[in-house]
């Protein structure tokens, strides 16, 4: 599969969203990430195999847990974020890299069930994922089924896997929610994609602006 979205990686946004489909998202649930589907569904922001590596200003250490019944252990949840968060399009674009500590880390990666998001602070609910001061819970139903746009749209679960992560830690970072500027663009990442587009465009990675705001936070 990747060898096939690599060939097209330079045609229509249309064509490649169709070649990955969501069966072949769907299929990858075990916990490794399609790194080639984001890649170049989204690559109208940023291309992470072209993308170049930036110097690191800022180093946030993170621990990794489940909470209740949800669909992967620890260390294939790990594998995954570890995917993620290393990727070149993702926050490491602004100079901040992720580490696993078990030594007190600054922020929790944690896959809940939606009982547990919900019952995890006032305004989380069961339905997505919630950020708690320096608990990100990613909702387990949505690490496993994206929304249901997101499949309609054709788009991988990696991407989705990509944009929650990607979005709930920028919270961590310091980011509040913000709308999408105009009709047909690329959302911001921190943008609620998971309840509303506005006419923006699903975007697992952060855009310019907030790669611009983050740097300048971390240095
Ligand atoms: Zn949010």
């Amino acid at each position: 599969m990747a060898a096939v979205i690599t060939a097209v990686a330079g045609a229509g946004l249309a064509v490649i969203a169709h070649l990955s489909g969501w069966q072949i998202g769907a299929s990858e649930a075990g916990g490794v990430l399609p790194e080639a589907e984001p890649v170049t569904v989204f690559s109208q922001v940023c291309d992470p195999t072209a993308a170049q590596s930036v110097p690191v200003q800022r180093t946030v250490t993170y621990g990794v847990e489940t909470l209740g019944g949800v669909s992967q252990d620890t260390e294939s949840f790990a594998r995954g974020l570890g995917l993620i968060l290393t990727n070149r399009c993702g926050w490491a674009r602004a100079g901040i890299s992720f580490e696993r500590s078990e030594d007190a880390p600054e922020m929790f990666l944690v896959l809940a069930s939606p009982a547990e998001v919900e019952a995890a602070a006032e305004g989380c609910s069961a339905e997505y994922s919630c950020r708690v001061q320096e608990r990100v819970l990613i909702n387990d139903v949505r690490w496993t089924e994206a929304t249901e746009p997101w499949q309609r749209a054709g788009l991988s679960l990696g991407g989705y896997r990509h944009m929650v992560v990607n979005h709930e830690v920028g919270h961590f970072l310091g980011f509040d929610h913000t709308g999408c500027p105009a009709e047909g663009q690329p959302a911001p990442l921190m943008q609620q994609q998971s309840k509303s587009l506005d006419g923006c465009t699903f975007n697992p990675w952060p855009l310019e602006e907030e790669i611009t705001l983050a740097a300048g936070r971390a240095g």
